[in-house]
């Protein structure tokens, strides 16, 4: 019995989820593999790909699935990635083409090894997309950019619908926390919709979940998704605790009083659940 298994066999009711299956779903599922494109549904292991796939709509991974950063509660490889490959942009919308998506995220993972840290396939990306598929809405989901404004001006410059970026988890347990602030910040400041994404269960307390949700609106965010943590494997941190469906509620109510134009909370959320509605806060 391996460690994983156990880990699946802990889960609470509300956590278990379906095998993925139905058309659309090997429809994506088929177009993915033939294109050799990366996904974050499935290198991050997300819960919802059955839904996501089925609804025709899937999250992109661009510049390769190995990261350069050891992020202690990401499911994403690291170590040392690939040459960039520069064909990516075009096969990027080609496939978002050939789904038909309206609406479409994009995200990498960090590029620390290169000199521009991926900054130009970014917006290549974003620019053969809008190209190719000028009806189709963007959220571009940025890493940190290790704070680099003029990289990630290069970004805003494309002019996605959508620039989101992570914080993660609450400053105490975070290593990044207020880099990741400074991006929000900047970001805000020339774009109109700002998002960030938090996950729960990591043993953060509520007073520090309230104070992300004040320190990430005072830096211009007005979409936050929050989700719980899963370990991905036994390597990873673990799970400190589920967090009950109800207490997601509670955070979902107390993040539109702050003054959130968007909430999404739930056990099963992921920062790209849903992405579409947010084209509107
Ligand atoms: S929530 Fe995002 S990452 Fe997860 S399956 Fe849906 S689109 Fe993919």
């Amino acid at each position: 019995m391996t460690n994983e298994f156990n880990n699946r066999q802990r889960l609470p009711q509300w956590m278990k989820m379906e095998m993925p299956k139905g058309k659309n779903y090997s429809k994506v599922k088929n177009l993915v593999e033939k294109h050799k494109l990366h996904t974050i549904c499935k290198s991050g292991n997300c819960p919802n790909i059955g839904d996501c796939w089925n609804r025709g709509t899937a999250t992109f991974m661009i510049l390769g699935d190995i990261c350069t950063r050891q992020c202690k509660f990401c499911a994403v490889k690291s170590g040392q990635p690939l040459q960039p490959d520069f064909e990516e942009p075009e096969k990027i919308a080609e496939s978002i083409k050939i789904m038909g998506l309206k609406h479409c995220v994009i995200t990498s993972v960090s590029r620390d090894d290169l000199d521009d840290q991926g900054a130009k396939i970014w917006a290549c990306t974003i620019r053969e997309i809008k190209r190719i598929n000028p009806e189709t809405k963007i959220e571009a989901l940025i890493p940190d950019f290790r704070g680099n404004t003029e990289l990630i001006q290069q970004i805003i410059d494309t002019k996605p619908e959508v620039i989101s970026h992570n914080i993660e988890t609450v400053e105490r347990l975070s290593t990044n926390y207020r880099r990741s602030l400074d991006v929000i910040k900047y970001i805000s400041c020339s774009h109109n919709i700002t998002k960030s994404g938090i996950m729960l269960g990591l043993g953060e307390t509520h007073h520090e979940i309230l104070q992300t949700m004040d320190d990430l609106l005072r830096a211009g965010c007005k979409v936050i998704t929050i989700g719980q943590y899963l370990a991905a494997t036994v390597k990873h941190m673990p799970v400190a605790e589920y967090i009950k469906p109800e207490k997601f509620m509670e955070y979902r109510l107390i993040g539109l009083e702050k003054g959130f134009k968007f909430v999404e909370s739930s056990p099963l959320v992921r920062s790209s659940y849903r992405a579409e509605q947010h084209t509107n806060a």
